[in-house]
């Protein structure tokens, strides 16, 4: 999936999760920033090779596993340092995303290693215009759970 896919996804899915779980709107904008940086995380593996269709490692069901417990593992130490709660939530469901969303892909994850056994599900095609209405439909209704759930930060409308 592109990029922008796994943000807009990430993002509607911790606004999803936010409303859900009725937090304020400032941990949920802090769940939802988390969760949209941490969607980008498992790209980082095209900076390591040539080839941009590249899945590497970090896009494996394993290391999806050992990096959200790396998440929860340090949390501790980040809480001390007064990160909210929310930010390792949002990490872990950002990763996550994306690695469900590329699952979706005909080239499908890796279960451990790039040349290993690959999980594929062959819904959509990266780029497809399937792809892209799912991002607009997702980007819509993350908007729109907002709105209906904490309306516009700083703005109070007349009754
Ligand atoms: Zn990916």
């Amino acid at each position: 999936m592109l990029g922008r896919t796994h943000v807009l996804a990430a993002g509607a899915a911790a606004v999803g999760l936010a409303a859900w779980r009725e937090l304020g709107p400032q941990p949920a904008l802090e769940l939802a920033a988390a969760a949209m940086l941490a969607a980008k995380l498992p790209d980082l593996d095209r900076m390591l090779h040539d080839d941009p269709h590249h899945r590497g490692p970090i896009h494996s069901v394993a290391a999806g596993v050992l990096i959200v417990a790396a998440f929860w593992y340090f949390f501790p130490v980040l809480r001390g340092r007064d990160v909210p709660a929310v930010v390792a939530w949002g990490a872990s469901l950002g990763y996550l995303s994306h690695l469900a969303l590329d699952l979706c892909t005909p080239a499908g994850i890796p279960l451990l290693l790039r040349r290993g056994p690959h999980a594929r599900l062959d819904l959509v095609a990266t780029g497809s215009a399937v792809e892209h209405v799912f991002a607009a439909a997702v980007a819509l209704a993350g908007i729109w759970l907002w709105l209906a759930t904490w309306g516009v930060p700083y703005v109070t409308l007349p009754k």
